[in-house]
C-alpha cells in the first residue's frame, strides 16, 4: 500500500484527479469505480474542469441509500449527477449507481454484480474511508459480505452522515453497497482521506493488522492501493 501525504485538501484532490485523468486519457473505454461523500468533491471539480472526453467511459458507484428516490438531494445518484455527470459528456446510460427505489433489493444487488462482471471488472476504483474504517457501506462487523448487498448503517455512520440531512432521524437506516469482493475486483484503488476526523481510521490503516472490525485494513491484501491523504488525516 502506497501512501501520499499532501499539504492540504486541495493538493489531495489534485493528486487524485491526476490519477483519474491519466486513466481516462490512456484508456478512453475505462471502467471507473466512484465514491460519494464530501471527500471526493474537490477531485470531481478538477476532473470536470479537465475537459476530458467521457463519451466512452463507464462508471459504477460504490453504494446508495435504501430506500431513497434519485431526485432526493441526499441520494448518491443526485450527488453524482450534480458533482460530475452533468458537467462532462458522459452517457448517463453508462453510469451505474445501485437503485434506491428497487422493489427487490436482493435482485438489484445480484444484477449490480452482474453489471460489474459484464464490464470486465473495474479499472480504477476511488474510495473514501469512514471514521469507523468503513469502505463503501461495508461497516465494521465480525464478518464482511463479498458481493453487493443490503446493509444496516451503524450508529456512527448515521451520526457522521446526519450533517447532510435536516434531522438525524431523516438519515436512511439502510444502504445497498458493493461488497469487499466487488471492490477487490478493481485493478487499481485510490483511497482519499482528509481532515483530523479521519486520523484514527488512517492510523489504523497504517498500524493495525487486517481485521473485519476495520474494513479498510483488508485493502492491505490488494496489490495496487494508493492512499492519498492530507497532513491532518495523517498526523491528527
Ligand atoms: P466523507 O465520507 O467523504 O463524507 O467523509 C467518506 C465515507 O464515509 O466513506
Amino acid at each position: 500500500m502506497k501512501f501520499i501525504v499532501c499539504e492540504n485538501y486541495d493538493e489531495m484532490s489534485a493528486r487524485a484527479a491526476d490519477i483519474f485523468i491519466k486513466e481516462i486519457t490512456e484508456n478512453p473505454r475505462c471502467v471507473l469505480g466512484l465514491a460519494t461523500g464530501s471527500t471526493p468533491i474537490g477531485m470531481y471539480e478538477k476532473l470536470a474542469a479537465a475537459n476530458l472526453d467521457f463519451s466512452r467511459v463507464t462508471t459504477v458507484n460504490l453504494d446508495e441509500y435504501y430506500p431513497i428516490l434519485p431526485e432526493n438531494e441526499n441520494s448518491y445518484r443526485y450527488f453524482m449527477n450534480k458533482n460530475l455527470f452533468d458537467k462532462v459528456n458522459i452517457d448517463k446510460n453508462n453510469t451505474h449507481v445501485p437503485s434506491g427505489t428497487a422493489k427487490d433489493a436482493e435482485e438489484e444487488c445480484l444484477n449490480y454484480d452482474k453489471i460489474i462482471e459484464k464490464l470486465g471488472g473495474i479499472d480504477l476504483q476511488m474510495l473514501g474511508i469512514g471514521q469507523n474504517g468503513h469502505i463503501g457501506f461495508n461497516e465494521p462487523s465480525d464478518a464482511l459480505v463479498s458481493g453487493t448487498h443490503l446493509t444496516d448503517l451503524t450508529e456512527s455512520t448515521i451520526e457522521a452522515n446526519s450533517r447532510f440531512f435536516e434531522n438525524e432521524s431523516d438519515v436512511p437506516r439502510h444502504a445497498l453497497t458493493m461488497g469487499m469482493a466487488s471492490i477487490f475486483s478493481a485493478r487499481k484503488i485510490v483511497l482519499l482521506a482528509s481532515g483530523k476526523n479521519k486520523h484514527a481510521a488512517i492510523s489504523a490503516l497504517l498500524n493495525n493488522d487486517i481485521t473485519t472490525r476495520i474494513p479498510a485494513t483488508l485493502l492491505k491484501m490488494h496489490p495496487d492501493v494508493t492512499v492519498i491523504c492530507d497532513k491532518e488525516a495523517y498526523n491528527g
